[in-house]
């Protein structure tokens, strides 16, 4: 599972393994939040109403979910267990709220923490998306601070200093064998 503050680049890194690695299965989440230019519903996220959302907490639906800057993002829990029952890892891409659930209920999942070269780089991220208001990404900004202290709970760090090179990282780290027993 990989988190990461927002802007460090969890989404390109995870659209590179797509691209370089199509057999790596990716958890596809449901959300709130309004669809940016160019993500497409289904692929990027499942774009959902608040009624919807509230239902599939109901319902168990959400392996974990967690409200991030004003919405909500969830990762549906059945077609994990069913990767997971096939005996092929599964990528997550979530915050950390979100990665700590997941520790909880699969003290199994390996948890890698998504890490900027340096804070200046992840500030400039930010604010070069461009796609938010200022008061959104400022918001965004002190989530990111609260975030990166977080590294530490984390199992794996990956410093996304090279899209390619981070990518391959990952995984290698989600197809390694789990560690020998005592
Ligand atoms: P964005 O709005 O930029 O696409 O995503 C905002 C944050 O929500 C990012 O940190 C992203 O990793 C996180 N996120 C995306 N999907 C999920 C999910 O299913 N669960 C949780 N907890 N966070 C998610």
């Amino acid at each position: 599972m990989l988190s990461g503050p927002s802007g460090v680049g969890k989404g390109t890194v995870v659209a590179e393994v797509r691209r370089r690695h199509p057999e790596v299965w990716v958890s596809v989440s449901v959300t709130t939040r309004k669809p940016r230019p160019g993500e497409v519903d289904g692929e990027h996220y499942l774009f959902v109403e608040n009624d919807y959302f509230d239902w599939l907490i109901a319902q168990d639906g959400l392996l974990e979910w967690a409200e991030y800057a004003g919405n909500r993002y969830g990762t549906p829990v059945a077609p994990v267990e069913e990767q997971l029952a096939s005996g092929s890892p599964a990528l997550l891409e979530i915050e950390l709220q979100g990665a700590r659930q997941v520790r909880d209920r699969a003290p199994e999942a390996q948890l890698v923490f998504l890490a900027p070269p340096s804070w200046g780089e992840l500030v400039s991220r930010l604010a070069g998306r461009g796609t938010e208001a200022p008061e959104v990404q400022s918001r965004r900004l002190a989530l990111a601070q609260a975030e990166l202290d977080a590294a530490g709970e984390f199992d794996v760090v990956v410093v996304n200093d090279d899209v390619a090179r981070a990518a391959d990282e990952l995984v290698s780290l989600l197809t390694a064998p789990p560690p020998a027993g005592p």
